[in-house]
């Protein structure tokens, strides 16, 4: 059985959005997070927001979007690359404990772009098999930005890109593959029930800029560079 969303798409942004806010500003409440709401929550959830992130160490969610237990529903893995368990898991978060907003969140200097712009080159390092198959996705957006403009090589060269800009590419990509992934997540932003926003999340500034957004939801989204591509 479903379960309806609680609060409107746009509702869920303003709510998470802000809490962004207030990590940047350093004035985090560090909300949701005492013994009450440990014990309110033991029966049941229900997150607003459902977010899909890269697995980095410094990307850590619930304190860069000062909230707490019970308000994200999170799946995260390395570059933010779409698998079964990822569609899964947003599908869950929708269709099963109501979440009205899908924050897709990458993040600049992130070591799997890093790592799928360097398996670009003349000559790769050697990776693991599931490192290698985790960023196969990832090529692409590489591979996109090079051939923008005529090259003189087919390999990249690291030295000569910019690598967040291929991250914006890679994160539209994951949108986009995300909704591909799932009927449910298509129908449910169809009838207005669900956004998805992918947002870049910088790490000196601690701020989660949104560049694409899909579904009914008023929002600022910072110029993209990658629109182009
Ligand atoms: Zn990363």
């Amino acid at each position: 059985m479903s379960t309806a969303q609680r609060v409107s798409p746009q509702e869920a942004w303003e709510t998470f959005i802000a809490g962004n806010e207030r990590f940047i500003t350093g004035i985090s409440e560090h909300p949701n997070q005492n013994v009450e709401r440990r014990s309110e929550l033991v029966n049941s959830q229900s997150p607003d927001v459902a977010l899909f992130g890269c697995s980095d160490s410094r990307l850590a969610a619930e304190i860069i979007f000062d909230c707490g237990l019970g308000d994200l529903f999170i799946a995260r893995n390395m570059g933010h690359v779409v698998a079964e368990s990822i569609t899964a898991s947003m599908e869950y978060a929708v269709h099963y404990l109501g979440s009205a907003l899908i924050v897709v969140l990458a993040h600049d200097s992130c070591g799997a772009v890093a790592a799928a712009i360097e398996q670009s080159n003349r000559t790769p390092s050697s990776v693991t098999d599931s490192v290698a198959n985790t960023l196969a996705p990832v090529l692409p957006s590489v591979q996109q930005y090079w051939l923008r403009e005529r090259r003189e090589t087919p390999y990249v060269d690291a030295s000569s890109v910019d690598a967040d800009a291929i991250g914006r590419i890679h994160l539209r990509a994951t949108v986009d593959q995300l909704l591909r992934s799932s009927q449910t997540l298509r129908d449910a932003v169809d009838r207005g029930d669900v956004a998805v926003v992918g947002c870049q999340y910088s790490l000196v500034e601690g701020r989660a800029v949104p560049y694409i957004s899909v579904g009914k939801l008023e929002i600022n989204l910072a110029e993209s560079d990658s629109a182009a591509a």
